[in-house]
Formats: structure tokens, C-alpha cells, sequence
């Protein structure tokens, strides 16, 4: 008999984390849904990799805390070893944000739209998941978020899945507001024109998370930085998985970070495209929101998203349609590819509005 019953009731409630979709094995498709990065890695990250398959990494455990890629880190950023976690992606970061800080019944609080997994990860920990329609604005966001006695913040900058950035000082003065941790997201923050890093010296409270996966080309390894005060660092720390980050990702992490320059025509190239995109959706009559990373959020004329997701599907071009919440109801989110794949999509659009 399934013991299925047995599980938390929180866990047997939920739906859990509902990722974007893979393509069929074999399948050729145009992938633009689930934001990665079009290009590969630079040649110095790859090769730091092949190096630790010819060695003796794989059946060694790999360095517990990841000390070199957060030294690597604090060359890179200019700040401390032990102001950096590592993580198995930054999803695994946020898992140990939510550990460390979320005791069961502790509200977890969000301007939304956001990342949907969020509300998963508090849902597992027991939590309170509470969101803020980023619509409120200004004084009254921060107010609303503070007035909802909040065990931990977490803020996307770039959001997803719109793509714009909340101004730095509605961060700093939300850190101001609440007595809790503000985690800033910033996964999509290598496409952006700043990000809140320096904050970091003012805030105590602030703690900023960064992905390897779409910036840095390195989705398929899974890592994730965090950046916190040293002493909010040395109690995640403790919640970390034993040997939570490969020593694939280690190498691959500390390449990438002492040789940021070579990202940038990679990053340059994402960013020239999502110009062009926009323009281009534009151009079509889709409605397309500003964006700060390597999507764009749009919505087609009549307003229905799901036919063009479905035409396009069938065309081979896979992109990201959302049924609901109600503020995103019908919109599109396209990931920023290559010229290629997005002259691809466009070709593609043009065919479906012809019929
Ligand atoms: N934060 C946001 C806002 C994201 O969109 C994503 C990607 N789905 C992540 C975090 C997780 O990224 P990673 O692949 O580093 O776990």
C-alpha cells in the first residue's frame, strides 16, 4: 500500500515547481522558454572542465565549501571569501535562504510577478508565502511588504518574468524598512545596466544570489553564488548540503569568474539581440515590456497568447506561454537567442499571423 499519506500534509497539498519544458529527445526545436544562454561557455571555462575529467576529480569528493570559487568570487567582486556561498544553482541557494531563515508559520514575502518557485519553497519549509502586486509602487510596495511582518524578502532584479529593474534605492530603502533578510535576486543581472552589489556594504541585511545559467552559459552544471554579510554567510553555511557543488561546477565556477572579459561578447551580442527582438515584436503589433535581461515579456494583439504558443510549437520555436496569475494571464516570455534562432522565430510569427 502507497505510503503516499504519510508525507506532510503542506507537501501533499501542493502542486510543486513546474519547470519549463524539454524538448523530446532527438527533437530539433528553437528553444527560447526557458531563458538559457544561445552560446556556449568561452574556451578557458570548457577547458577547465576537460581538465578535472582527465584527473582524478571524479572520485574524489570535491572541496566542501567551494573555498576556491569563493575566493575566485570575492577577486571577481571585490569582496571577502567569506561574504560568498556556493550553491548547486542559485535555486539551491534560495533553498538554503529559506532554511535558514523560514521556521514553520514565518511569512515569506515577494513583489509579484515573480518566481514561481518561491512560493514552492515555502510551502516545503512550512512557511507563509505572501506576494505584493509590484503595482502598489514606491513608498507604499515598501509599507505594504513591511507591514506584512516578513521573515524574508525576496525581490527578483531584473524581474522575471517581465524583465525590469526596480530602482537600487527602493532596495536599499526596503533593507531599511524590515528587520529580515531582503534577498535580491539577481539571476538575470549580467544583462543588466547595474546591479545592487555595492549595496551589500550599507545593508547588512541584504543578501544577493546570482546564477550561472543564463549569463555564464553554464545551465547544464547548476551554480549559484550568494552574497552576504560574513556573519548572515556563516549560518547558511551550516545548512548547505554536505557537498553540494561538483567539482566540475567548482572548476568550471572559478575559470569563469577569473575571466570575466571573455563573457563579454557573449553577453554584449544577448543584449544588442534583445533590442533588436523587441523592436521587431514591436513592429508585429506585440505589445513588449522593457526588459534588463535575456527575455522579453509580450503580448499579441487580440491578447489570447495561447494560440501563437501553439503555432509556434508546431513550427518548431518553443517559448514560454502563461495561462495565469491573472497579471501575466495569456503573455509570452521569449528568451533572447542567437540571430539565427531569432530571425527563426520571427519568420515563424510572420507565417502564423498570415494563417
Ligand atoms: N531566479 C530566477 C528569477 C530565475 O528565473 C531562475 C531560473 N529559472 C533562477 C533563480 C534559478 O537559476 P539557477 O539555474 O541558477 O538555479
Amino acid at each position: 500500500m502507497s505510503i503516499s499519506h504519510r508525507a506532510r500534509p503542506e507537501i501533499q497539498a501542493m502542486a510543486g515547481y513546474q519547470p519549463g519544458e524539454q524538448p523530446a529527445p532527438g527533437q530539433r526545436v528553437i528553444k527560447l522558454n526557458t531563458n538559457e544562454n544561445p552560446y556556449p561557455a568561452p574556451e578557458v571555462v570548457l577547458a577547465a572542465i576537460r581538465e578535472q575529467v582527465a584527473g582524478p576529480a571524479l572520485r574524489r569528493y570535491p572541496v566542501p565549501d567551494a573555498r576556491p570559487v569563493r575566493e575566485a568570487a570575492a577577486r571577481a567582486y571585490g569582496l571577502e571569501p567569506d561574504q560568498v556561498v556556493v550553491g548547486n544553482g542559485s535555486d539551491d541557494l534560495l533553498t538554503m535562504l529559506l532554511r535558514t531563515f523560514v521556521a514553520p508559520g514565518a511569512k515569506v514575502v515577494a513583489p509579484a510577478p515573480t518566481y514561481s518557485l518561491y512560493g514552492t519553497l515555502t510551502a516545503i519549509q512550512g512557511g507563509t508565502y505572501r506576494e505584493v502586486p509590484w503595482g502598489v509602487g514606491g513608498s507604499l510596495l515598501i509599507r505594504a511588504i513591511a507591514d506584512a511582518d516578513p521573515a524574508l524578502v525576496l525581490i527578483t532584479r531584473p524581474n522575471a518574468p517581465f524583465g525590469f529593474a526596480c530602482g537600487l534605492d527602493q532596495v536599499s530603502a526596503l533593507c531599511r524598512a524590515v528587520d529580515a533578510p531582503v534577498v535580491l535576486d539577481e539571476a538575470y543581472a549580467d544583462f543588466a545596466d547595474d546591479n545592487g552589489l555595492s549595496l551589500l556594504a550599507d545593508h547588512p541585511n541584504l543578501i544577493v544570489t546570482r546564477s550561472f545559467s543564463k549569463g555564464f552559459s553554464l545551465a547544464g552544471l547548476r551554480l549559484g553564488l550568494g552574497f552576504a554579510h560574513p556573519e548572515a554567510a556563516a549560518q547558511l553555511h551550516k545548512v548547505r548540503d554536505s557537498y553540494n557543488v561538483d567539482a566540475l561546477a567548482q572548476a568550471a565556477a572559478t575559470a569563469a569568474l577569473d575571466n570575466l572579459d571573455a563573457y563579454r561578447p557573449n553577453l554584449d551580442a544577448v543584449i544588442g539581440e534583445r533590442t533588436r527582438l523587441a523592436a521587431a515584436l514591436r513592429e508585429r503589433g506585440l505589445g513588449v515590456a522593457e526588459s534588463q535581461a535575456n527575455f522579453l515579456f509580450a503580448r499579441v494583439p487580440d491578447g489570447d497568447g495561447r494560440p501563437w504558443y501553439e503555432a509556434l510549437k508546431a513550427r518548431g520555436v518553443l517559448i514560454r506561454y502563461f495561462p495565469e496569475p491573472e497579471e501575466l494571464a495569456d503573455g509570452l516570455r521569449i528568451s533572447v537567442g542567437t540571430p539565427e534562432e531569432n530571425d527563426a522565430l520571427l519568420a515563424a510569427l510572420d507565417a502564423v499571423s498570415a494563417g
